[in-house]
C-alpha cells in the first residue's frame, strides 16, 4: 500500500510539475508578445435587428504569433490575469482601440467599442485615469468606449469598484454586465453596481427553441432586464430564428455570428460602410 500511495504521489507532483512548465512557458511567451506588440483588437458587430443598423461592436483581443499563428483569448487570459499581464495587455489593447475608433469617420452619434476588463482591473483607479488620458489624447468622444465587465471572476471590493465605476459613468462611458447569470454576484451585483446595460450569454440563447430549464432563466433575466430599465444585447446569437424569437421578447439588439463574426479592424471598416450603403 505504501508504494502504491508513493506511486500516486510521484504521478500527481509530477502533472503537478508539468502544469507549472507550461503557465511558465506562457507566461515568458506573452511577456514577449507584450514586447512586440503582437495582441491585436478584432472587432464583433453588434446590430440592431429591426433597423438593421450597426450600433457598436465589441473588442475582443487576439494574439497574432510572429509564426502565424492565432490564439483566442481564452488560451491566455486566466494565465496573463494570474501574472498580472493583463494590465500591459489592456493598456496595448486601450492604445489600439483608440487609434482606430477615432480615426472612423462619418459614424452614428451612438457608435461605440466596448472593451473587455476583469472585475479587478475595475478596482483601481488608475484603470479610469488612464482611459481618460487615452481618449482625451486621440480625440476621442468618451461615449464612444463602453466597458464589459465578466461576472465569471469575483468582485473582491466593491466599495473601490463602484466609485470608478460612478467616476467612468460620470464621463459618459457606459459599463455593461458580461455574462450575466452565468457566474458570481449576479442580480447582487445589479442590485449594488451602476450597470446599464445587460449582456445575456450565448449559453442561454442556445436555449431558445429547446426544452431546456435554462430557457426559463433567458425569460427570467429579460423579464429582470426589462423591470430595471437595462439595456439588453444578446451574445452568441447563431441563427434567425433566435433573432426572431429575442424580438418577440422585446430584446432587439444583437452580437453574434447570424449577422457577424470578430474580425480586424480593415474589414470592421468595410462591414460599417457596407451596413450605410443598405
Ligand atoms: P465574451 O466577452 O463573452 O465574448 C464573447 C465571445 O463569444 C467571443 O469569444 C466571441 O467571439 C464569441 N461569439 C460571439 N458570437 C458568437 C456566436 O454567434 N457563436 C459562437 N460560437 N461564439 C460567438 P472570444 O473572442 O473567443 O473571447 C472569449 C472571451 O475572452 C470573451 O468572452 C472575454 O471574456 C475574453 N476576452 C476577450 N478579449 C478580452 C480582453 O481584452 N480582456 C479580457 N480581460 N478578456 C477578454
Ligand atoms: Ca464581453
Ligand atoms: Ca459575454
Ligand atoms: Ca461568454
Amino acid at each position: 500500500i505504501n508504494l502504491f500511495l508513493v506511486l500516486i504521489l510521484f504521478i500527481f507532483s509530477f502533472l503537478l510539475g508539468l502544469k507549472n512548465t507550461h503557465q511558465k512557458t506562457v507566461k515568458s511567451m506573452i511577456e514577449i508578445g507584450i514586447r512586440k506588440k503582437e495582441f491585436i483588437p478584432y472587432y464583433q458587430p453588434i446590430i440592431n435587428s429591426l433597423s438593421g443598423e450597426i450600433i457598436g461592436c465589441e473588442t475582443l483581443l487576439r494574439w497574432h504569433k510572429s509564426n502565424g499563428d492565432i490564439i483566442p483569448p481564452n488560451a491566455f487570459i486566466d494565465i496573463a490575469e494570474k501574472n498580472k499581464q493583463i494590465y500591459e495587455i489592456t493598456d496595448l489593447l486601450i492604445d489600439q482601440v483608440t487609434a482606430d475608433i477615432s480615426s472612423l469617420k462619418g459614424l452614428d452619434d451612438q457608435f461605440y467599442a466596448s472593451i473587455n476588463v476583469l472585475p479587478r482591473q475595475l478596482e483601481n483607479q488608475t484603470f479610469a485615469t488612464k482611459l481618460l488620458q487615452k481618449l482625451s489624447e486621440h480625440e476621442m468622444p468618451n461615449h464612444r468606449l463602453a466597458i464589459e465587465v465578466t461576472e465569471s471572476t469575483p468582485f473582491t471590493d466593491l466599495k473601490s469598484a463602484k466609485s470608478v465605476m460612478q467616476r467612468l459613468i460620470d464621463n459618459d462611458i457606459s459599463i455593461k454586465l458580461d455574462d450575466a447569470g452565468t457566474g458570481f454576484g449576479g442580480f447582487s451585483y445589479l442590485q449594488q453596481l451602476p450597470f446599464n446595460t445587460l449582456k445575456i450569454d450565448k449559453m442561454f440563447i442556445d436555449t431558445i427553441g429547446t426544452c431546456d430549464v435554462k430557457a426559463n432563466i433567458l425569460n427570467a433575466i429579460i423579464t429582470f432586464g426589462k423591470k430595471a430599465k437595462l439595456t439588453m444585447i444578446a451574445e452568441g446569437v447563431e441563427t434567425l430564428d433566435q433573432v426572431e424569437y429575442l424580438r418577440e421578447q422585446g430584446v432587439y439588439l444583437i452580437q453574434g455570428f447570424v449577422y457577424a463574426k470578430p474580425m480586424p479592424f480593415d474589414e470592421l471598416k468595410t462591414f460599417i460602410n457596407a451596413c450605410k450603403s443598405n
